[in-house]
């Protein structure tokens, strides 16, 4: 089964980290898709850092895929009871499963639009193809894989699937990734990764290496690991993972 890598939250706010990660990946002989976060926590505006989209600009040349990976990858970290959301509901979306990342889940459609507009923008301004789009915290909304559709995307992915929103086809995929954001959970994603690599005889996997991750050894040890377990089968375009 085919295994695609990604490195998420490229910015200039992780540079150093990122490249980090390219390291690895580029050792294990393998090009990550590029998950590239127009303005960071609204704090890392892309266009301007020059160097920083030269240096993507080359990647992609070089055979990286970039996706778009919302805009500011921050939620509003506010309860809105209008949505409709159960409030314990909303309070585990947001801070256990994505830590105030999931973006998309917190806006409204018209919001998520104009957002996901205006990073097309940025990508295009930094003279960047889009060759997908994944939701931060992997968190999509009902109405985002229509539009996604709606706009040509051929390739987005959640927690459980892969998908072509333009031709409405999705298949289940297993993901690797470590949550290097919380300390406490680290252990036990290394486990979860250990052992949902069993998983990868019946489904295509994939595997996100987060900025963060390359704070710790332990973490930069697992990436090689699963790199060289994954050698051989590793793709270069997420949508290949559709078959
Ligand atoms: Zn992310």
């Amino acid at each position: 089964m085919p295994v695609h890598v990604s490195i998420h939250d490229v910015s200039p706010a992780w540079a150093t980290e990122v490249e980090a990660a390219l390291a690895l990946c580029h050792e294990a002989g393998v090009r990550p898709a590029l998950l590239v976060v127009p303005d960071f926590h609204g704090r890392a505006p892309l266009l301007q850092d020059a160097r920083f989209c030269a240096r993507l600009r080359e990647l992609q040349d070089g055979g990286h895929e970039v996706y778009l990976h919302g805009y500011f990858h921050e939620s509003q970290a506010r309860y809105d009871a209008s949505r409709g959301e159960g409030r314990l509901a909303w309070l585990f979306a947001q801070r256990v499963v994505s830590g105030g990342e999931a973006e998309m889940s917190d806006v409204s459609e018209e919001e998520g639009r104009a957002r996901l507009e205006r990073g097309e923008r940025v990508l295009a301004d930094a003279g960047l193809r889009v060759d997908g789009y994944v939701a931060p915290a992997w968190s999509m909304p009902g109405w985002l894989l229509p539009l996604l559709g709606e706009r040509g995307y051929r390739f987005t992915e959640d927690h459980l699937r892969v998908y072509d929103p333009k031709a409405r086809r999705a298949r289940a995929s297993v993901v690797l990734n470590w949550a290097s954001r919380s300390p406490g959970r680290v252990l036990s994603t290394v486990a979860w990764c250990r052992v949902a690599g069993y998983a990868r005889g019946g489904v295509p996997a994939r595997i996100a290496i987060h900025p963060g991750d390359m704070g710790y050894r332990l973490l930069r040890y697992e990436v090689e690991r699963r790199l060289a377990w994954a050698r051989g089968d590793v793709v270069a375009r997420g949508a290949e993972l559709l078959g």
